[in-house]
């Protein structure tokens, strides 16, 4: 069973690669059929029992399952795993925060996929842990590196994926359960960005190195609601932005497939081109 298991998750994980690859070559212009060629950058943390998540949840849970040579004589190992949908380097999907929004499964291919930026902000938040993401922020960004083109997928630089997996540096607390959730400090996106990104720019998807799109002494959630009741959807714990360029580069970030699912694990790249 476990083994019929691992080659339906194969035939899954085809699938969603010929996708992306499908779509890849649609955008490239000299109709190689190839993957654009560049740096690949690997934007998720790996999961594990240092892997961050609310204070309110349990974590990543990995239980070892059979691991060694069988009776046949073939080597064979299969573990579980359990954990909540939203930690370590997930995405959050619109029904998160809103009635109507989409499911993990009903979010198209296409808004996870595309063209990005990264928004650096490391400078205002390590002033300030609990520092918000303005709209002068995008108008200096859009100044100095053009407008966002076209269906982003728009990053924020925070700098604070420096402290993972320091839950302390990271989060602005250790403590969990339910009463440490009012000690969260860390930066995330002012809803007044978010409303101006809605009214004014073209926006696939969201994502920045924090656990939160919402700022940790959030209280309302703003921002998710914001977003998520247009559909736009938010990565949250990404990895390594600090090795992206501001823009002309491609991310690719495909979460399991949970029907249902208000969230879950992402697995995200960047393709950065080698000029
Ligand atoms: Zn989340």
């Amino acid at each position: 069973m476990r083994r019929d298991g691992k080659r339906a998750v194969l035939k899954h994980l085809g699938v969603a690669l010929a996708i992306a690859f499908g779509v890849l070559r649609a955008a490239d212009p000299a109709g190689s059929g190839e993957l654009p060629s560049g740096r690949v950058v690997d934007l998720s943390h790996a999961f594990d029992a240092d892997t961050i998540f609310w204070p309110t949840e349990e974590g990543f849970v990995l239980e070892p399952g059979f691991k060694g040579v069988t009776e046949q004589g073939y080597f064979y190992a299969a573990n579980r795993f359990r954990q909540a949908e939203h930690g370590g380097t997930h995405i959050d999907a619109p029904v998160h925060f809103s009635a109507a929004g989409r499911s993990l499964d009903e979010i198209p291919l296409r808004q996870l996929m595309g063209p990005a930026v990264v928004v650096d902000v490391s400078k205002p938040c390590a002033a300030d842990r609990d520092y918000r993401i303005s709209v002068s922020d995008l108008e200096a960004f859009e100044r100095r590196h053009g407008p966002l083109p076209e269906r982003v997928i728009l990053l924020f630089r925070t700098g604070f994926g420096r402290y993972w997996p320091d839950r302390a540096r990271y989060l602005g607390t250790e403590a969990r359960g339910d009463d440490a959730v009012a000690e969260l400090h860390f930066p995330g996106l002012h809803p007044d960005a978010a409303r101006w990104l809605l009214e004014h720019r073209d926006v696939a998807a969201v994502g920045l190195d924090t656990p939160s799109i919402d700022y940790g002494q959030s209280k309302h959630f703003e921002t998710h609601r914001i977003l998520f009741e247009q559909n736009v959807p938010a990565f949250e714990n990404l990895a390594n932005l600090e090795a992206l360029p501001a823009r002309g580069f491609s991310v690719i970030a495909l979460p399991m497939k949970i029907r249902g699912g208000s969230g879950g694990p992402l697995r995200a790249v960047a393709i950065v081109p080698e000029n």
